[in-house]
């Protein structure tokens, strides 16, 4: 079924993004200044004290911003069940960003395998390097989470069919995507902050139009510049083209883009998804009237919002605008209720 969102409330392009550059300086200004750490590998940084502060006053706002939601707040670690994984289809569509967990599993004389294989990758220069002691590596049960919301599907068919206002969770996750970068903002381990909507169509759909509106207010308070528009995810193949048009032509996703670092390209930081009953009948997940559930969820890219702020406001935290400086340290709860007020969207 396809409900598409009023484009009245989505086009509102903000009309500056034009005219603000993105920076593709940006990495090394913010290696070289110790805000993210290089780890010599791309899209894995460390964080330093200053961008975990932001990440975490990012996460206090959004909070904020969600708290008549009476979302079920659930905290998973940055690994889901294997089992859970391959029922996702997450393999279908995306197979070249997946990680999984592979660890020794084996005797004394595969460790002794282990550690001669080990000894020729070590004997040979940093970029010969063999992999070839990954041989004596089996699979675990788990693999590396995608995106914040796949474990909550599982659990909530567990947990049996939907009372009648149906479900809304909160989550806050590393994810993996193998995607390596040079862009600080596509980076391959990444945190994702996201409200999940179980329910029925109209539910999820109100949800999703109402965190549109909540999302383009929470990045006018932070003064960045953004538009708003229609994407699609980055299905696999030949086929994921096929895909991909009619995850456009029916509406399902759209960003919220900000100027970042990549040249002429805006970089997407908030995520609005409909996923119709995809998840609803993988897994089974069932509405009081037996109907399948449908689910929306709203992610938040910590790291690119983050980003976007030392982009625009400069690598100094105590130079930023006032009213941001207000809103991030400061009290955020009159100007998030202020915010909403002028959305329409509070409770
Ligand atoms: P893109 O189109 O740029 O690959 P996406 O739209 O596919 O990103 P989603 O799958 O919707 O991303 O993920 C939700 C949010 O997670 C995105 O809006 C973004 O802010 C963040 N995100 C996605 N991929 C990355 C990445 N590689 N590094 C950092 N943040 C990311
Ligand atoms: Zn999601």
């Amino acid at each position: 079924m396809n409900m598409p969102t009023e484009p009245a409330v989505l086009m509102q392009a903000e009309g500056q993004t034009s005219s603000v550059a993105s920076d593709p300086t940006l990495r090394d200004r913010l290696i070289e200044a110790g805000i993210l750490i290089d780890t010599g590998e791309n899209g894995l940084y460390g964080r330093s004290e200053v961008f975990e502060d932001v990440v975490d006053r990012l996460n206090k706002v959004i909070t904020l911003l969600g708290a008549d939601q009476s979302a079920e707040v659930l905290r998973f670690p940055p690994a889901m069940r294997r089992h859970d994984f391959e029922d996702s289809e997450y393999l279908k569509s995306f197979p070249d960003l997946a990680g999984t967990i592979h660890a020794f599993q084996g005797n004394d004389r595969g460790h002794h395998r282990l550690l001669e294989a080990l000894d020729k990758t070590l004997a040979v220069g940093d970029q010969e390097r063999s992999d070839e002691w990954m041989d004596q590596q089996k699979p675990t049960r788990l693999v590396l989470t995608p995106a914040a919301c796949y474990p909550v599907y599982p659990l909530i068919a567990r947990r049996g069919k939907l009372a009648e206002e149906g479900a809304i969770v909160d989550v806050f996750a590393y994810c993996f995507r193998h995607e390596p970068s040079i862009d600080p903002g596509r980076m391959q381990m990444f945190r994702m902050r996201e409200y999940i909507r179980v329910g029925s169509p109209a539910q999820v759909m109100a949800f999703r139009q109402k965190w549109i509106e909540r999302g383009s207010a929470l990045v006018r308070l932070l003064q960045l510049p953004f538009e708003i528009d229609l994407a699609n995810d980055p299905f696999f193949g030949r086929g994921g083209k096929i895909v991909a048009d009619s995850q456009r032509e029916q509406q399902l996703k759209f960003e919220l883009l900000v100027p970042v670092a990549t040249p002429n390209k805006l970089t997407a930081c908030l995520s609005f998804n409909y996923h119709m009953e995809h998840f609803g009948e993988i897994w089974n997940i069932q509405q009081t009237d037996d109907s399948l559930a449908h689910t929306a969820c709203v992610g938040f890219g910590m790291e690119r919002t983050t980003l976007a702020l030392f982009r625009h406001h400069g690598l100094d935290v105590t130079k930023w605008p006032e009213a941001v400086r207000t809103f991030l340290w400061g009290d955020a709860a009159p100007m998030i209720a202020d915010a909403l007020a002028r959305t329409g969207t509070n409770a």
